[in-house]
């Protein structure tokens, strides 16, 4: 999927991106267009991490039947978590960065 330029509304090749800006776990890509830095919303990507680390610690638990007793729930959680974190990479908007 092409992000659009929250600035110029053109679509972005993920490969026309030149610069980038890496601020702990958010990414900030400059525009090739319009040179307007913008990023996913910040929310977002707070949830899409918190999603996949619960997602690899539930994972980790059914590995190694730690709480066996608990493994249909943590499948169900991780199950959920994919879902958000996937729904989250293709719906979510950039904005720009002020
Ligand atoms: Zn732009």
């Amino acid at each position: 999927m092409k992000p659009t330029c929250p600035s110029c509304q053109n679509k972005i090749n993920s490969t026309d991106i030149i610069n980038t800006n890496k601020k702990g776990i958010f990414i900030e890509k400059q525009c090739p267009s319009c040179l307007e830095w913008f990023g996913l919303n910040k929310t977002l990507e707070v949830l899409k991490t918190a999603g996949i680390s619960l997602l690899l610690i539930t994972s980790l638990l059914n590995i190694f039947s730690i709480k066996s007793e608990y493994s249909s729930i943590f499948s169900t959680v991780g199950f959920a978590e994919i879902f958000i974190a996937m729904l989250i990479t293709f719906f979510s908007k950039h904005e720009e960065i002020k």
